[in-house]
């Protein structure tokens, strides 16, 4: 049997509901269940794909191609599941959904409403392409009290009613306050947004408070009162140091325990195996050293853009014992200034995913600095491209390497892809095409060249990753470019797309066309951080 627990958030957003879920999602793994996390995201992009990383963060990409939210990201790091395209839906992917069927004439001359039509499609999703899993994780996007939110919370009240409590529960997290100038924590937001949840039908069965300290059972028993929940479900969930340290944390304050109550399950108290946690909690605390990393891109003003990427640089330096530090830096800043000024002191520089012309140049100029004073330099997507144009015109002579991406240039060294191939199939794109969903997606092999670095640092001849992009190194450049030097050292398995290149004289410089970073898990560091880092510790010692 599975059972379904879903996840609201009230008060204020930024609460942390993606790790409060994947946390959970840890726990019950630990406890021995299968888990599966989802997330319903209440706007009306079909996907996230179309927006901007400034407003919403990065987008996480899912082996099957599927440009999710990046609470996806927190899921797959916490439980080591994979997430897939059926993990993540928004109100527009619904919505497109019953409009193309009431176009197909599907509801039989019906009038189609938001009840029962739009959230009968909510709860198939919900419950879609759930096979063995004991228990799937469902998180709503938003705050309740959002107007948007609404047919999502409708749409899970009545599963909660079809399911009963013995297979459904809901978890309401929230905010309580503390107020200084009282010395005072406050309950009443919490109460208010229990209300609000109330209203739609909802009665939670478990409160998660979030606070800046730990919160004394007497206000526990108050928000119990008020909201109609026992005093053990009230939970506290206090910030804590590294966010690896929640579901310890949760664990302790009883949150698996009292989820176990509540549905009954065979053992409830028990002595639960989070070494795995405490253990990753340790070296984030007590790392035997730092290095500092420049990462140059252009939405450095929003670090979740850049999620999974710092937090692959946190893997690499666990793997490594020491602490990284990241100096985010806007390319822009190395076109009307010298790089030297703010890359001289760093060891390491990494060129992170991105798109168009703004800030180019910078970013070519930072990939220019690190190959010339022997600095570990790391490509990833865009930077590898720019560090392709670097090489191609500083090494190869080609003066005039450019990408189409910024319009016509005469040696398109990174040309719009048209057409590669998936499985036996080849996938084609044209110029015009729409932006959503269109590109290079998802995981897609690539065969490793024996004696280069990367075949050393997978230890594998074929490895798969995960991409997201349009445009590609041109491999007519390959010859030229490799006899001045640079070695295109992984391939797509017909051998047409470039997928990585490096370059042997320097003593790490790596550039991929894909993004390890959203493999990367604590418990298990992805091999190219943790060699980064690595060659990043080597030389915080040679300067
Ligand atoms: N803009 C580049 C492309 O589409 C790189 C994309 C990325 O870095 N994810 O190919």
């Amino acid at each position: 049997m599975t059972r379904y627990v879903f996840i609201t958030g009230g008060v204020v957003s930024s609460l942390g509901k993606g790790l409060a879920s994947a946390s959970l999602g840890a726990l019950l793994q630990a406890r021995g269940y299968r888990v599966r996390l989802r997330k319903l995201d209440p706007y009306l992009n079909v996907d996230p794909g179309t927006m901007s990383p400034t407003q919403h963060g990065e987008v996480y990409v899912t082996d099957d191609g599927a440009e999710t939210d990046l609470d996806l990201g927190h899921y797959e790091r916490f439980t080591g599941v994979p997430a897939r395209k059926s993990d993540n839906v928004t109100t527009g992917r619904i919505y497109t959904d019953v409009i193309e069927k009431e176009r197909r004439g599907d509801y039989l001359g019906a009038t189609v409403q938001v009840i029962p039509h739009v959230t009968d499609a909510i709860k198939e999703f919900v419950v879609r392409d759930v096979t063995d899993e004991d228990f799937v994780l469902c998180e709503i996007g938003g705050t309740v009290g959002d107007i948007e939110s609404l047919p999502f919370l409708e749409a899970i009240r009545q599963l909660g009613n079809e399911l009963g409590t013995e297979q459904s529960m809901f978890i309401h997290l929230t905010l309580v306050p503390y107020l200084k100038s009282a010395g005072e924590l406050k309950t009443k937001p919490t109460q208010h947004s229990v209300k609000e949840l109330q209203s739609v039908g909802i009665q939670p069965d478990m409160i998660l408070c979030r606070c800046e300290q730990d919160i004394p059972a007497g206000e526990r028993k108050k928000i119990g009162l008020f909201c109609n929940v026992p005093v053990d479900n009230v939970i506290s969930a206090p910030d804590v140091g590294t966010i690896y340290e929640v579901p310890i944390s949760y664990h302790e304050r009883g949150l698996d325990r009292q989820l176990a109550k509540h549905f009954r399950l065979a053992s409830t108290v028990i002595d639960l195996d989070l070494s795995r946690w405490s253990d990753i909690v340790d070296r984030v605390k007590n790392p035997e050293g730092e290095v500092t990393i420049a990462v140059v891109g252009k939405y450095t003003n929003l670090l979740d853009s850049y999620k999974s990427l710092a937090e692959a640089l946190d893997h690499g330096g666990i793997a490594n014992n020491v602490r990284v530090n990241m100096n985010w830096i806007d390319s822009e800043i190395f076109e009307s200034e010298d790089a030297v000024h703010y890359l001289s002191d760093v060891e390491g520089i990494l060129v992170p995913g991105g798109f168009g012309e703004r800030g180019a140049e910078g970013k070519i100029a930072a990939a220019k600095f690190a190959r010339e004073h022997n600095v570990p330099y790391f490509g990833i997507c865009f930077g590898m491209q720019m560090a392709v144009i670097e090489t191609a015109r500083s090494l190869a002579g080609i003066e005039k390497a450019g990408s189409t991406e910024f319009g016509e240039c005469d040696e398109a060294i990174v040309g719009l892809m048209t057409e590669w191939v998936r499985g036996n199939k080849l996938e084609r794109r044209g110029a015009g095409d729409n932006l959503g969903g269109t590109m290079r997606l998802g995981a897609y092999d690539c065969m490793l060249v024996d004696g280069s670095l990367v075949r050393s640092i997978y230890a594998e001849k074929q490895i798969s990753e995960r991409h997201r992009h349009r445009f590609e190194v041109n491999i007519n450049y390959k010859q030229r470019l490799e006899e001045a030097g640079v070695v295109f050292s992984g391939l797509s398995p017909d051998g047409v797309l470039p997928e990585i290149v490096e370059l042997p004289s320097h003593p790490w410089y790596v550039g991929v066309q894909f993004h390890p970073e959203l493999k990367s898990k604590p418990f298990d560091p992805h091999p190219l951080f943790e060699s980064f880092i690595g060659a990043a510790v080597q030389h915080s010692r040679l300067v």
